[in-house]
């Protein structure tokens, strides 16, 4: 039997706290940004936390008439937007029954499928209360109906009162907010970390890791960070945000989608959880600017760091609103891949986190102001 000599543990030990305590600064990110509630339309809670890891960052911090954060680096140079939304899928109470459920108002573009038996928060006046999407008992529902779906017109929730007094004194409400209860984990010691929101907690939190990295690293131009509100109902914060910043050059940040499970669906989407970051070359609302593309892909292939090319229609994105403000900007949508968005449980990787702040932080100290012209001249050669 070996026992090893106690001086080494003590050195193993202290060797381990040590890299997770790096690691676990970004995972701890990650984490509280996922939990954090904030549906479009009520992120307060989200705000809070971004403004609290972005001020000390930042050389100013404003918010646009939307509640978007507007953070900046740099006084000189050309104008860069950096977009994430902070606002997540969710609901609303619609209406109180009298025998005490609630049904809801869908926030974003949920699947029907992805409704019925789950555990939901309502951020009622008086704190947060659980509630459960209730469905028909197996026993009862006719043989024929047990494979069909549930619309959401039938969905409705469970809160455990057993009248619209009950739900009153709970401090639930019409209108108030709901999202998803589905807690972070890292999954069985893997690099893929299971969540709610990461579309888009993981370009927030790309937003926060760059800034770190930024605030001490010169970079030719100025930053402007935008958290923004509301992109889940469409795109509306990233389109005041963009009023205010009038950039000169747009990056989007946000979670992206994967082709990797089963069935396989090749020509929806190819791209893998994993297996490195992504750029939009086409979606449902826009055709990225070719040269920044371009700017881009060189950017990673330089950093030798694999870059996923997606091409994915039924996809919105802050950058669309981006590309039309200002007269007009070059711009770009850059994700991390995500596995079963616009639900409860999504997955994302930390490596494809991680390489993608890699990217991010290359291509903003490289974007100078000849650079910038060049991405942004027309002119036919
Ligand atoms: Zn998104």
């Amino acid at each position: 039997m070996l026992i090893r000599p106690a001086n080494t543990l003590a050195l193993t030990l202290a060797f381990t706290a040590l890299t997770l305590s790096a690691q676990d600064r970004t995972a701890s990110l990650l984490q509280r940004l996922s939990d954090a509630a904030g549906p479009s339309g009520f992120e307060e809670p989200i705000r809070k936390i971004m403004v609290g890891e972005m001020k000390p960052l930042a050389s100013s911090l404003r918010y646009d008439g939307m509640g978007s954060i507007v953070a900046t680096q740099g006084t000189s140079g050309p104008r860069i937007m950096v977009d994430a939304h902070m606002d997540e899928l969710g609901g609303m109470v619609r209406r109180i029954t009298p025998g005490g459920y609630l049904t809801m108002q869908m926030l974003g573009g949920w699947l029907d499928a992805a409704l019925p038996d789950q555990r939901w928060t309502i951020l009622g006046s008086k704190g947060p209360v659980s509630a459960v999407t209730g469905i028909r008992d197996v026993h009862l529902v006719p043989p024929d109906e047990r494979t069909r779906a549930v619309s959401r017109d039938s969905i409705f929730l469970d809160i455990g009162a057993k009248s619209a007094e009950e739900v009153q004194a709970l401090g639930v409400g019409v209108g108030d907010p709901i999202v998803p209860d589905a807690p972070f984990r890292i999954m069985n010691g893997t690099a893929n970390y299971l969540g709610k929101a990461w579309d888009d907690r993981v370009g927030c939190a790309v937003v926060v890791e760059a800034m770190r990295q930024l605030q001490s690293a010169p970079h030719p131009n100025q930053i402007f960070y935008a958290i923004t509100t509301q992109e889940e109902v469409g795109l509306r914060g990233a389109h005041s945000a963009a009023d205010l910043i009038k950039p000169e050059i747009g990056i989007a940040l946000e979670g992206g989608v994967v082709g990797d499970t089963l069935p396989a669906h090749p020509e929806e989407s190819q791209a893998k959880l994993g297996a490195g970051p992504g750029i939009f070359l086409y979606d449902t609302s826009e055709v990225p600017n070719r040269k920044l593309s371009a700017f881009v892909r060189a950017a990673a292939k330089n950093l030798n760091v694999p870059l996923q090319l997606d091409l994915v229609s039924g996809y919105g994105d802050d950058s669309a609103e981006i590309q039309k403000s200002n007269a007009g900007v070059p711009t770009v949508n850059l994700v991390v891949p995500v596995r079963y968005t616009h639900a409860h449980n999504g997955i994302m990787n930390r490596n494809d986190f991680d390489s993608l702040v890699k990217i991010l932080v290359d291509v903003l100290q490289h974007l100078d102001a000849s650079t910038v012209a060049r991405l942004r001249d027309f002119t036919p050669e």
